[in-house]
């Protein structure tokens, strides 16, 4: 008997309850019945966001919430600001690119953040950036940014702050409104507990003049027509994934029930005990500041990730993640975001040990697991 466990930073483990309400049967969009529902989502996702605003959901993955979060604001030819230092955050950089914006890169290395002052220093420089793009948690390499001392510079400037919280919100706080933040984006599939297929974006008050006067190309996922669509008796413009969003009512009710400072905590906890794990094996981690959605860690010497992960994948159940671009083989990801418990922490944690065994590394057996464990108590 092989029990399947799902440990990657996205998708993650969705709980029954959500998938079931998935599987309830189809209603119309063009409803009331279903704009209570789409109101219900978007006042649990201004919970998680920190907005007042609505939140809109666009239909695809959080790749799709980052792509209208250029082409809504910049116009081909505008100057931008990025921190590329893992994949997602050079994808804010190839995005904007594709939107024939000027790209100026605050130069680091993987695993790094961007600080305040590199920020404030490429502002400077750069007076005429229309936006900044960072990425909250970096899920490529586990590294986290700390946005609230950034935001604090960008609401001074007219430039606007646009983040990546794809694997931020539901794991770490967001609060976009307090924080002067312009636009958030996430998606489905990362810690709100849900299957692929949902973007999230929210935006500031200050923005629109921005969008309103934005002359990229836009018709899938123009916010104007969102927002529209919003105000004209809470409708999406298009038909909306009616399973998905039927699905998140259940995931976000399932967090409110939770509360959102003890999923904060849940996350850290579960965070402290994977690099105390990973510690304990001999291992070090990859991010300078590491996130608590994912543990990124590079691999013993002559040990190649691309054969642990299958390995604990088809003779454990354990799925875990390699790594991306310069990192493939190179590191491990635990993804700990979203329906995971501490029990399930300490089965993955069993299992790479077993499967660094395997794979001839020598150290304790046990090793990881015990300083997990003291980790928890
Ligand atoms: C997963 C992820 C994305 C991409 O989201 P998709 O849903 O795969 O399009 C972007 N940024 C970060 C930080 C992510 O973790």
């Amino acid at each position: 008997m092989k029990k399947n466990y799902l440990f990657t930073p996205g998708p993650t483990m969705a709980p029954h309850e959500v998938l079931l309400a998935e599987a309830a049967p189809m209603i119309h969009h063009r409803t009331s019945q279903f704009s209570a529902i789409l109101e219900e989502v978007v006042e649990g996702l201004q919970k998680l966001f920190g907005a007042e605003e609505p939140v809109y959901i666009v239909m695809g993955s959080g790749t799709a919430a980052m792509e209208a979060a250029v082409a809504n604001v910049c116009s081909p030819g505008d100057k931008v600001i990025c921190a590329p230092a893992g994949k997602f955050s050079e994808r804010w950089a190839d995005i904007c690119r594709a939107y024939g914006c000027e790209v100026v890169n605050i130069e680091l290395e993987w695993g790094q953040s961007p600080t305040p002052e590199q920020v404030e220093a490429a502002i400077a420089r750069n007076p005429d950036a229309r936006a900044i793009y960072l990425t909250q948690s970096e899920t490529s390499t586990g590294a986290y940014t700390d946005i609230e001392p950034i935001a604090e510079l960008t609401r001074r400037s007219d430039a606007l702050l646009a983040i990546d919280a794809i694997t931020g919100i539901g794991v770490h706080p967001c609060k976009m409104d307090e924080w002067g933040v312009d636009l958030v984006t996430s998606g489905s599939q990362k810690g709100c507990m849900m299957p692929p297929g949902l973007g999230f974006i929210a935006v500031s008050p200050r923005s629109w003049e921005t969008i309103e006067a934005c002359s990229s190309p836009r018709y899938y996922l123009d916010l104007l027509a969102m927002r529209k669509g919003w105000a004209g008796g809470s409708q999406t413009p298009f038909t909306p994934a009616i399973s998905l969003v039927q699905a998140l009512r259940r995931a976000l009710r399932m967090m409110m029930d939770e509360g959102l400072e003890n999923i904060h905590a849940r996350h850290a906890r579960l965070a402290e005990a994977a690099r105390a794990a990973v510690r304990a094996l001999g291992l070090q981690l990859v991010a300078d500041s590491p996130v608590n959605g994912v543990t990124a860690a590079y691999a013993p010497e002559g040990i190649d990730t691309k054969k642990l992960v299958p390995l604990m994948r088809d003779k454990y159940g354990v799925q875990i993640a390699g790594g991306q671009g310069h990192l493939k083989g190179k590191i491990f990801r635990i993804g700990h975001m979203g329906y995971v418990s501490e029990e399930d922490m300490l089965v993955a944690i069993a299992a790479l040990e077993k499967g660094l065994k395997e794979m001839g590394y020598e150290f304790e057996i046990g090793a990881g697991l015990l300083a997990a464990h003291k980790a928890l108590a």
